[in-house]
């Protein structure tokens, strides 16, 4: 499990694994399974007198509750019969629809059929790592990456290669290199997963002369490009980048999610992907989950129909822009000098990277302590790197709590430069 959100899930206590009678019995993918980082942290940034800054729990308080009960009691009144049956594995057509729209404001003209619903963009990742990866292939992603992405290619046992990015995002020539590394290995390698916007975690936004560049490259090595967008409308100044997938729909798929826009808690997400492709990932989601939760898919549904839903996305951009303000404000006052970080144009999350003999792993019992989490930087790639790096998320809590665990934070790392 590499879920990233559910901060409040209880950890279940780690038997060792020379105590699991069954370790003879697993499959060779399980052993690529291990707690994530940002997981085993949970049980400690869940205690009230801890600072979070760990979890990228999306911020749900600005959403309207009332109106939303009284949709989802007359969708049950109304369609309950179809809202609380089976349907299909490719999603509800209506709603496929409504995703071309949300999916339009970012430059893609995509085409309903084109479209498979998932249960949140997780298990599209899920789907298309089944659909590529035979143990061995190489995936390229961002250094660091998605840390339930990289779980994903994990349990496929997939080989992940990092490629760095700067602050204008992945850079095209290490792209290049690390291709040409790998082709000079003989090693397959299946697609490039990336994270454009605001990415998770290190903040940064994919240049748009880049765009062109990364897409060339890949289609000259024969490599997909696997796009993953959950953060895309959050701009904070309300802007928005053209989608990889707008510029090269034959080599794209399209990962998209209402878990940052709307509510995690429904599960509901999608992939957009060249129409072959798209037959393959149906299949895969049929025998995985058979269909999508449906009564999930007719709340976006209705969501989308009636409620000012980009209105409700300019709130959310508006309450985390404020976050984001105060978590930078806190960290230029208080860092010590040599603490570097990104500045984020949207998003979620900073990637802080601290004075060289400082391990972030192993100061976080230290900063726990002293009552403020984060995520370290190692839990981001794949390769044991990021030992000087952190996460921090400026989500969920609220503007005073952000400003006391900076506070909190920047004390542990001063003493832990004295060390
Ligand atoms: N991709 C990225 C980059 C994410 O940050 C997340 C959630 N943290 C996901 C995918 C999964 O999102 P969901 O399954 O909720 O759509």
């Amino acid at each position: 499990m590499h879920s990233e959100e559910p901060e409040g899930n209880q950890v279940t206590p780690s038997t060792g694994q020379n105590l699991d009678p069954h370790l003879k019995r697993y499959a060779a993918r399980a052993e690529g399974m291990t707690a994530s980082e940002v997981r085993a942290l949970f049980a400690v940034a869940n205690r009230p007198e801890v600072v979070s800054l760990a979890g990228g729990m999306p911020n749900l308080a600005a959403l309207p509750l009332d109106s939303i009960a009284a949709e989802v009691a007359s969708l049950i009144a109304k369609e309950g019969l179809v809202a609380l049956q089976y349907g299909s594995a490719h999603g509800l057509p209506a709603l496929r629809e409504q995703i071309c729209d949300v999916m339009s404001l970012e430059g893609i003209t995509g085409h309903p059929d084109d479209i498979v619903v998932t249960a949140g963009s997780q298990m599209a990742l899920d789907l298309v790592t089944r659909i590529f990866i035979d143990p061995g292939d190489v995936v390229i992603a961002e250094g660091p990456s998605y840390v339930g992405a990289l779980g994903t290619f994990a349990s496929y046992q997939a080989q992940v290669v990092h490629v760095e990015m700067d602050a204008a995002g992945l850079v095209p020539e290490a792209l290049r290199q690390a291709l040409a590394v790998a082709q000079a290995q003989g090693r397959r390698v299946k697609f490039l997963y990336t994270i454009p916007n605001f990415q998770n975690p290190g903040g940064v936004t994919l240049d748009v002369i880049r765009r062109a560049e990364i897409l060339e490259i890949c289609r000259q090595a024969g490599v997909l490009v696997v796009e993953d967008n959950p953060y895309g409308l959050l701009g904070f100044e309300g802007q928005t980048y053209p989608a990889l997938r707008s510029m090269d729909p034959d080599n794209v798929i399209y990962l998209g999610s209402f878990s940052k826009t709307f509510a995690s808690g429904l599960r509901v997400g999608w992939a957009l992907a060249p129409h072959a492709v798209r037959e393959k990932l149906v299949l895969a989601a049929e025998a995985a989950v058979l269909s999508p939760p449906v009564l999930s898919q007719m709340i976006v549904s209705r969501y989308l129909s009636t409620h000012d839903w980009q209105g409700q996305i300019k709130s959310f951009q508006q309450m985390y822009r404020e976050r984001r303000d105060t978590l930078l404000a806190g960290l230029d006052q208080h860092m010590p000098a040599d603490c570097t970080w990104t500045k984020p144009d949207g998003g979620f999350f900073v990637w802080m990277t601290v004075p060289e003999g400082i391990d972030t792993k192993a100061m976080q019992p230290r900063a726990v302590t002293a009552r403020v989490a984060y995520v370290p930087g190692i839990g981001f790639y794949a390769d044991g790197f990021g030992s000087r790096q952190m996460r921090l998320s400026f989500c969920f809590p609220t503007l005073d709590r952000i400003r006391e665990g900076v506070r909190r934070l920047a004390v542990v790392l001063e003493q832990e430069m004295e060390l």
